[in-house]
């Protein structure tokens, strides 16, 4: 089930910093941002202690894809709490939250509820220092991809859009998804029916805490992320003494002549304008110094923009250790994909309306990237929920003091990014931002006199 857990690399770290102004899209109709703001400020602040307690709370007590058992019951009890209807077990361990409020477009909003099998060495007062089995493994436990910041402005977008029913209409879908980081968990709660036991969304909205400064607001147009692939491989060789190479089929071999040519895809075959990656993350073979062993096992991650490359690099790493089972006179090898993603797509009219009307309010802290720039490399499930057809945008939101980040530079040693054991987002600007910008984009698409678009 979670085979390719550390084979996800860091957040949105690898987006293009590029400031644009945003398109003058105007926002909607009869939907004053800067009156919004206030309304949901004045809840989110009377809210804050307690936002900073769950926050601090799930941090200590992170828990990993599928077994996110505590954390669901905490959210469910929160979103019940503000009058929401809660079905939970969706998908495994996720939730779904309605609340309807008169007619009008339905509106998703999701955080992600899973955190990584990892060693936090934050040092910070609620470090989390929790274990949970994983692979059979007991494991440290660790939010060092920033879920818990996303759970905090989901419950806080949730309290500031119920205290103010009067200046919307419409069925907000608060899901908590489960086990993103497998990029397993968003299909698991299609599969179960989230678009049929309830209505398919009419728009979805979801945000990733990134090292920027906090108060920025990244909206990205076209593709945000990249495409993520995990392939397992074992080449199956014929074990030997060390010493009688020639009774073998040498599995080492093999192993290494892929992991030097596979890469000849990326540099021979693949348009270099287009992104794409081969990673080989693990490569397991062997026990001692004078076995042959008879088999190697290898994990690997391919990420991609464009679906040519994607099928490119699949159809390659295939094509490659098939040749070089073939070579050795080896048997077939036994290649299985456990998982895969689609890029995130934003959508293009979505994001320049809501870029345009969180400028607004936001200023300068808003940075619109246009389609024309590359996404991000690292990948994300939400792209399921956009392939099933829901129009969205996935903003990026800064989490780093800018201290922190000037500091970093100085003493020219790398900022902390997502999936690092160090990673840590400043809470109190990074949840309120997260949970004004879901609140606004809200507000945006199901405020009176916003109508259904
Ligand atoms: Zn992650
Ligand atoms: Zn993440």
């Amino acid at each position: 089930m979670r085979k390719i857990l550390l084979t996800l690399t860091a957040g949105l770290t690898a987006l293009p910093a590029l400031a644009q102004t945003a398109p003058a899209a105007p926002a909607a109709p009869g939907f004053d941002a800067a009156a919004a703001l206030a309304r949901i400020d004045a809840t989110i602040d009377k809210q804050y202690p307690h936002l900073d307690a769950l926050y601090k709370d799930l941090h200590a007590h992170p828990e990993v894809g599928f077994q996110e058992v505590r954390t669901a019951a905490i959210l469910a009890a929160e979103m019940r709490k503000l009058g929401f209807t809660v079905t939970e077990k969706v998908g495994k361990t996720g939730i779904v939250a309605i609340l309807k409020n008169g007619e009008g477009p339905t509106l998703l909003v999701r955080a992600e509820m899973d955190a990584l099998p990892m060693e936090e060495k934050t040092g910070l007062p609620y470090a989390s220092r929790a274990q949970q089995t994983v692979d059979g493994k007991l494991s440290f436990v660790d939010h060092s991809c920033g879920h818990d910041s996303h759970m905090a402005w989901w419950v806080g977008a949730a309290a500031a859009l119920a205290a103010m029913k009067d200046q919307w209409h419409g069925t907000l879908m608060f899901i908590g998804q489960p086990s993103e980081e497998t990029v397993s968990g968003a299909k698991a709660m299609i599969a179960d029916g989230l678009f049929t036991r309830w209505p398919k969304p009419d728009f979805g909205f979801a945000a990733h805490v990134a090292p920027m400064p906090v108060g920025t607001v990244m909206v990205k147009d076209g593709v945000v992320s990249s495409a993520s692939d995990a392939i397992d491989i074992t080449f199956n060789g014929v074990g030997a003494h060390g010493s009688m190479p020639d009774k073998s089929i040498d599995p080492v071999m093999m192993g290494s002549r892929f992991v030097t040519d596979v890469q000849s895809i990326i540099s021979r075959e693949k348009d270099p304008k287009a992104f794409g990656v081969v990673t080989v993350g693990a490569f397991t073979a062997g026990t001692v110094n004078n076995i042959i062993p008879d088999h190697a096992d290898l994990k690997l991650t391919l990420r991609s923009h464009d679906d040519a490359t994607r099928k490119l690099l699949v159809e390659g790493v295939e094509r490659t250790a098939r040749a070089v089972a073939a070579m050795a006179h080896a048997p077939e090898p036994t290649i299985t994909q456990p998982t895969g993603t689609n890029a995130v797509h934003n959508d293009a009219a979505l994001s320049a309306r809501s870029a345009a009307m969180l400028k607004t309010v936001f200023g300068k802290d808003v940075q619109f990237v246009p389609a024309s720039e590359s996404g991000g490399t690292a990948s994300e499930d939400y792209s399921v929920f956009i392939d099933e057809g829901v129009p969205s945008v996935f903003f990026a939101i800064g989490g780093y003091d800018p201290a922190t980040i000037a500091r970093y530079k100085a003493e020219g040693k790398p900022l902390p990014v997502n999936h690092s054991p160090y990673f840590a987002p400043v809470p109190e600007p990074t949840i309120k931002r997260g949970a004004q910008t879901l609140a606004l984009s809200a507000m945006m698409v199901l405020g009176n006199g916003a109508g259904a678009k």
